[in-house]
């Protein structure tokens, strides 16, 4: 159950940042009071890697030899990033410790409804007991569908409970008027991860048409119908969902802001897509809505063709199967089994399902983030990791603009106007000033069902209430308890929540070299967002227009291309290569990120005086470098590699630190590398 309007725009365009990992469970993974002997930090880098390799051959399987040689991937995990999954897993038993105290004492003013909400999710008894009864009032209300008024509301009323169908409305910010929030109507409506899946005629892309074909018609099964209706029901949907991929731009070009703005009010809608709107509108309880924008205008009026065009029996299968996909988890345990055994193990080649508590854990956390997050934040980040987070982000900062007047490729206007960009930066660091209120959602014992769609219902109306009326910049868009980041170009904001804020992430004993090449790293990577291909077309103010000289844009177009054709040459999957397309903002950002970080660090060098080497046998420079890649470390399975290469903004590690040190002549030098080794290519991608 994917929530409602504003997470969706951020899957397709604000990027949700990297995630980063530092020296998992074997340094630094206590709580933050730990220290940590200068001893323990060494021993913890050094056995990470394989100093057998040569560093300027392979500089990925040097820093994360060791650890990939001594770690496998445990059965409930499609990835494993070193560090990371530490930190997230080490959260997350945070998380259910304050669950579990919270289902005890649900008389404490506060947290009842968190004790609520997740005593039941774990009350799989109850939800076996209730078997089919959950999904009766729903399917009524799909089965009256018989005409396009019917159908509009009632994907109205599946939209404001958080089932997704047909396409996907979000609620952001007027990429041109960046005060104002408006509605943006995305395609969507897809049971397979991108439209690839539909399009692509490649014998595997045709066996995982054919396996989730088979899987809608198990679950439709379950939930009821005949074997040879759930055939019939399974086929129909596979048809029609196949026709919206049709209608549907690829990723890459849903990039480009341009492409996916299109402002219009309630006329233009109906223009795009000739339904019957007033009844979706009505039915999410917003019927007064004008201000939006139809991100893919060719989509809605396939889409509408399409809706007006199949049989009742099509468009019932259709929302049936969407309900039963999104609420796979609140019904009984065959349908999650079902879920897991075609999303987890056929497209992400998991072993096992995750046990309950932590899928728990994430629903809650995706229903009362905030709440959770209060509780969490009190618990996990205190002492001086704000001010301590917010001076590094500060020398990060300086140390872009520094650069700006050694690249040749820019004029002088265009770098003051950047100098200008980086001076408006909001830096959100924790957790955000003013929490949601959660007062408005019903919660009950006893009912995850109803919860869910409960706490969708809130989610929804909160976005949406929101459109036509003026840009909350308090906002977050992750709670305090992820471990992950973001660039906003729309706000032009970097958010830092407290989940990624803490150990293994970064720690206080930890040499700076090691702050600065992990934290630092990913504080650089969010701050170049606002200068990738991207987030360039978006000015101070986060209002997107042209604010560049055209022959500096063209110039900088050149150097993206450069990075574009780096990482589409590199081979994720035998005969399978890295869409360099599809993440050029990433790799972008990469690149800058680890040279800002390296000058800041130089700058802190300068002010605190050059410290001792901390790592036998690596100087202060190469343990930046090994700091850095020893973030990326992962272990991955193919097929869930293959998975990411459709879908994923982001590269895979290993060429996330290939592809960042083979670019950078700092790196080079670190390691006196031969020039046309394989990490120093005599001819060097630079951006920023
Ligand atoms: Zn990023």
């Amino acid at each position: 159950m994917k929530g409602p309007a504003a997470i969706a725009l951020l899957g397709l365009f604000l990027l949700p940042g990297c995630v980063v990992t530092r020296p998992g469970a074997d340094a630094g993974a206590e709580a933050a009071a730990e220290r940590l002997s200068p001893e323990e930090v060494a021993a913890s880098v050094l056995a990470t890697m394989d100093r057998s390799v040569d560093p300027c051959q392979d500089f990925y399987q040097y820093a994360c030899g060791g650890w990939l040689r001594d770690t496998k991937l445990p059965p409930d995990r499609p990835r494993l990033g070193r560090g990371f999954a530490a930190v997230e897993d080490r959260n997350r038993v945070v998380l259910r410790d304050i669950l579990e105290s919270a289902v005890r004492r649900r008389d404490e003013p506060g947290t009842a409804k968190l004790g609520d909400f997740y005593g039941a999710c774990m009350d799989e008894t109850l939800i076996e007991r209730f078997d089919l009864r959950p999904l009766g009032p729903l399917f009524s209300e799909i089965d009256a569908v018989a005409d396009s008024a019917s159908l509009l509301r009632t994907v109205g009323h599946l939209h404001l409970i958080g089932i997704g169908a047909l396409f996907v409305p979000a609620v952001e910010a007027d990429f041109k008027d960046p005060d104002l929030t408006i509605a943006h109507m995305l395609q969507g409506g897809l049971g397979l991860p991108d439209r690839d899946y539909y399009l692509k005629e490649d014998e595997k892309s045709r066996t995982i048409r054919t396996q989730y074909e088979e899987h809608v018609s198990r679950m439709r099964a379950l939930a009821g119908a005949p074997g040879e209706e759930a055939k019939r029901e399974a086929a129909a949907v596979l048809a029609f969902e196949t026709a919206l991929a049709q209608a549907s731009i690829p990723r890459t070009e849903a990039r480009n802001p341009e492409k996916i703005y299109h402002r219009v009010d309630r006329p233009g809608l109906a223009a795009a897509a000739d339904l019957p709107w007033d009844a979706y509108f009505e039915a999410i309880g917003f019927p007064a809505v004008q201000a939006m924008s139809v991100g893919m205008p060719g989509f809605f009026t396939a889409m509408a063709g399409e809706a007006k065009s199949a049989p009742p029996a099509t468009l019932k299968a259709y929302l049936r199967w969407n309900v039963v996909r999104a609420m796979a988890d609140s019904l009984p345990r065959p349908f999650a089994e079902e879920h897991f055994a075609f999303y987890g193990k056929t497209l992400g080649g998991q072993a096992e399902i995750e046990p309950r508590w932590k899928r728990c854990v994430d629903a809650t956390d995706e229903a009362l983030g905030d709440l959770l997050g209060k509780v969490f934040v009190e618990r996990r980040f205190g002492g001086d990791s704000k001010p301590t987070a917010i001076a590094m982000i500060r020398g990060i900062e300086g140390a872009l603009e520094r650069t700006f007047p050694t690249l040749a490729w820019m004029d002088d206007a265009t770098r003051a106007r950047a100098a200008e960009k980086i001076k408006a930066v909001t830096n959100k660091i924790g957790y955000p000033d003013v929490l949601k209120d959660y007062a408005a959602m019903t919660v009950r014992r006893g009912d995850d069902f109803g919860n869910r769609l409960s706490a969708a219902r809130d989610e929804f109306r909160r976005e949406f209430s929101k459109v036509g009326g003026p840009v909350d910049r308090t906002e977050w868009n992750m709670t305090p308890p992820t471990v992950n980041a973001y660039y906003n170009p729309l706000q032009n904001e970097i958010v830092f929540p407290a989940g990624i804020l803490q150990p293994p992430f970064f720690h206080r004993d930890f040499p700076r070299a090691m702050n600065y090449g992990g934290m630092g790293m990913a504080m650089g990577h969010e701050l170049t967002h606002g200068f990738d291909d991207q987030g360039r077309k978006f000015d101070p103010q986060g209002k997107l227009r042209e604010w560049w000289d055209p022959a500096v844009s063209a110039r900088f177009q050149e150097r993206a291309q450069c990075v574009e054709s780096l990482y589409g040459g590199y081979e994720v999957e035998p005969g399978l290569r890295l869409n360099g397309a599809q993440t050029l903002g990433e790799n972008i950002a990469d690149l800058g990120g680890l040279k800002e970080a390296y000058h800041a660090y130089k700058a802190w060098e300068v002010e605190a005086g050059a410290p001792k080497p901390s790592v036998p046998g690596l100087s202060s420079d190469q343990l930046f470098f090994v700091g850095f890649a020893q973030t990326w470390c992962e272990l991955i399975t193919p097929e869930y590699a293959r998975l990411l290469v459709g879908v994923d903004y982001h590269s895979p590690g290993k060429f996330r630190v290939r592809g960042a040190v083979s670019q950078s002549k700092e790196f080079a030098q670190a390691f006196a590398c031969a020039e046309e080794t394989p990490m120093n290519p005599a001819s060097k991608c630079e951006v920023w």
